[in-house]
């Protein structure tokens, strides 16, 4: 069941059930946010008051090779131990942001790159497992979501949230909403192909920005010129201190970040850009080479969009899951009539 039918919202701030549910013990009606990414599953319990700041943050390992019905497992432990951390009772809807997406028209999750949850409804699962409604958007959504109203983005109209880390994800958010789509896939330039190359990707296509610059595809190419199995960090720093091959990684990284961000401006000519994950840490991304790298593939003599780091560390992504229960406008990739998805 989706959440077209206006009975089914929460109403503005009101999503405790009248029980007590959600109420922090200063009085306002507390939100909780979940994350839950291929490698970790983090929660908050956050504050309306104070969007951008948690009143209790916690992790747990998602140990996604156990298979499925342990991840839903660990995410209603983290909400039982946020619970019992914060003082607070978990509210009727609870905002949880992943991988992938919600078919609008199948119900269940695809495109996750943790690939056990395909396939699945997860958001009925999640919400049996919690005792709770849920939200669910795409990670990369909740990111772009939370940056833009109150990180790096803020009081920019039309933001791009980039998660460039282990894969490639992207969320759009236009005068403070996520712009989701159609079918569900607004933002996804990971999958967009970078020409040349024929990398097979888990997607099924071959070519993908994500088999270009994500973390693991730097690595790998590094791996292939030198033999040396490094991580991103490390090729960085040798980078720095005159290593060949490791400059050629960073090199390619600029010149290919640079046509397939340029393919995204080119349609959605956005003020900023927010660049998160490990591969956004690079400080070679914010330089002027990388703006020209950019630039020679954008329709236009200049580029005045600006490229920004996140403010909001890593806690973005759970920051912006919580917001998915502000109210029933202001959510990520949620399942809706299409008629109101097509108005939002
Ligand atoms: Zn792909």
């Amino acid at each position: 069941m989706g959440f077209g039918g206006a009975a089914q919202r929460p109403r503005g701030e009101a999503h405790g059930d009248g029980n007590g549910r959600g109420a922090h013990p200063g009085g306002a009606m507390s939100r909780f946010g979940v994350d839950l990414g291929g490698t970790k599953i983090e929660g908050a319990v956050v504050d309306p008051a104070r969007p951008d700041s948690a009143v209790c943050r916690l992790r747990l390992p998602t140990d996604s090779a156990r298979g499925y019905s342990h991840v839903i497992s660990q995410v209603a432990r983290l909400v039982g131990m946020l619970e019992r951390e914060s003082g607070v009772k978990r509210p009727a809807w609870i905002g949880i942001g992943t991988p992938g997406v919600i078919d609008p028209a199948s119900g269940v999750l695809k495109n996750s790159n943790s690939t056990c949850l395909n396939g699945r409804r997860v958001r009925e699962d999640l919400a049996a497992a919690l005792g709770a409604e849920v939200r669910l958007a795409n990670d990369a959504n909740c990111f772009a979501l939370a940056e833009a109203r109150f990180g790096a983005g803020r009081r920019r109209r039309v933001v791009i949230g980039l998660i460039l880390g282990t894969g490639c994800g992207g969320g759009v958010v236009v005068d403070g909403r996520v712009l989701d789509g159609l079918h569900g896939i607004a933002g996804e330039w990971g999958h967009n192909p970078i020409r040349g190359e024929r990398t097979p990707c888990y997607c099924g296509r071959r070519g993908c920005v994500e088999t270009v610059i994500s973390g693991p595809a730097l690595e790998r190419f590094y791996r292939g010129l030198t033999g040396r199995r490094l991580r991103l960090p490390e090729i960085a720093g040798r980078a720095a201190g005159g290593d060949g091959a490791a400059r050629a990684t960073l090199r390619r990284l600029r010149a290919k970040f640079g046509e397939a961000i340029a393919a995204v401006i080119n349609i959605l000519d956005p003020d900023a850009v927010v660049i998160g994950g490990g591969v956004g840490n690079l400080d070679l991304l914010y330089s002027g080479q990388t703006r020209e790298a950019v630039l020679k593939h954008v329709f236009n003599t200049e580029l005045r969009t600006e490229f920004l780091r996140p403010t909001l560390g890593d806690s973005a992504g759970v920051f912006g899951a919580a917001m998915l229960t502000a109210s029933s406008r202001s959510g990520a990739r949620q399942e809706g009539s299409p008629r109101a998805r097509r108005t939002r």
